[in-house]
């Protein structure tokens, strides 16, 4: 079987190229399963066996296998000594395994959510604002008006009621610095970077369209957003998809507060007692290049005390809970994160801060399970906590 002309790059030659050197054993989920067949330079060699005459369906079961064990963290791409763009790979052989009917149902049951109620989890839709009734905001002078900023929500932190505090933070450092601001209500969708993920750019391309048609009726220029995700989505996928029509500025949240901080548009006031560490997720800081942002806000507490990851910026650890492996892998998950939790514990630092709820809910679970008492927060949490007048 040859089934190469289906593909959009031609993965086959790149898999060719790679000289086989192994700068890629950084790849987090190869340390922990140390099969060959999981190494990015095994699964380029099963690449090549899959699309020639070598195929058989032990080398496609393989195949798959390992690229639903992947985080798409990027750490292998960014360290290849032949720069091949590994991502782009791993993602169209995860739409191969769609157009094969190898998706997973767990995989498909989120494909199908997002479809149909157009969040992550299934829910309906009209509840995509109610965590401003949890978290007592009143949000209904902002919902669908005409201004130059939106808040993009994001579904974790509508939805998941725990990362509430991320969307009610955000709220607030926005109205205290006087940002004039919408949010979409029930016209967000999910901006898709799951779907991407899983290599399904049919409907992910769908929701990338009805995002932008609801963000140009309101006069958007400027969209921001707290979530990593969703900040990729906009940032690196929505322009390949929308090509010129996407004239929207893309900023994360911290990229925006670090700002609105040097402008003096808002005051951290208070000092964070505890000691700080910061984890960089892995999709703002080798799929999007931001890494300072971040650090420069935690940098302006008063009196801060703070102490890098031994394994920062370009050479963070991932938490393991990127690239859907939530859903194929919980297990893995949990064993690439151990190695990060070790290292935040290494820090001593009573908090660790991240900018991407998956990131956040990853490392609350490693932290919980070895007991270690350490806060995990969101940069936003961080920041509404330094910002507010203490009573
Ligand atoms: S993206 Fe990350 S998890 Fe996936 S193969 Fe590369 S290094 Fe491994
Ligand atoms: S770093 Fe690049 S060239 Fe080297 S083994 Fe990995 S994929 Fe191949």
């Amino acid at each position: 079987m040859n089934s190469a002309h289906l593909l959009k790059v031609d993965i086959l030659e790149i898999a060719q190229k790679c000289v086989y050197c192994g700068y890629c054993s950084v790849c987090p989920t190869f340390k922990e399963l140390n099969w060959e067949s999981n190494h990015p330079r095994g699964i380029l060699e099963q690449v090549k066996m899959y699309f020639n005459e070598k195929y058989t369906k032990d080398v496609s079961k393989s195949l798959f296998d390992a690229i639903f064990s992947c985080t798409m963290c990027k750490a292998c791409e960014n360290i290849c000594i032949v720069d091949l763009p590994l991502l782009q790979v791993w993602e169209q052989i995860r739409q191969e395994a769609f157009r094969r009917g190898r998706w997973s149902s767990d995989l498909l049951s989120i494909y199908d959510k997002v479809k149909a109620t157009h969040n992550i989890f299934g829910l309906p839709h009209n509840d995509r604002l109610d965590w401003a009734e949890l978290c007592g905001i009143n949000l209904s002078r902002r919902i669908k008006r005409k201004a130059p900023v939106a808040f993009f929500i994001g579904c974790q932190a509508s939805y998941s009621g725990k990362m509430a505090g991320i969307a009610e933070s955000m709220v607030k450092i926005l109205r205290k610095a006087r940002v004039n601001f919408t949010v979409l209500g029930d016209e967000e969708w999910c901006c898709g970077a799951p779907i991407f993920l899983g290599g399904g750019y049919t409907v992910g391309t769908s929701l990338a369209k009805h995002n932008y048609e609801e963000l140009k009726k309101l006069g958007v220029k400027k969209i921001v957003s707290t979530c990593a995700g969703c900040y990729r989505s906009f940032k690196i996928v929505y322009p390949k998809i929308l090509g010129d029509d996407w004239d929207i500025e893309v900023v994360h949240a911290s990229e925006l507060i670090d700002e609105l901080v040097d402008k003096k548009k808002i005051k951290l006031l208070n000092t964070i007692d505890e000691k700080i560490t910061y984890k960089d997720p892995c999709e703002l800081v080798r799929h999007c290049g931001l890494s300072e942002a971040p650090r420069s806000i935690i940098k302006k507490f008063p009196n801060v005390r703070y102490e890098e990851l031994p394994s920062n910026r370009e050479e963070a650890l991932c938490c393991g809970g990127g690239g859907l492996l939530k859903i194929n892998n919980p297990k893995l998950v949990s064993e690439v994160n151990t190695k990060l939790v070790s290292e935040i514990e290494y820090t001593e630092a009573d908090i660790v801060v991240s900018c991407c709820p998956l990131c956040v809910d990853t490392i609350q679970q490693g932290v919980k399970e070895k007991k270690l008492g350490i806060k995990v927060l969101d940069l936003v949490e961080l920041v509404k906590m330094s910002m507010e007048v203490k009573k």
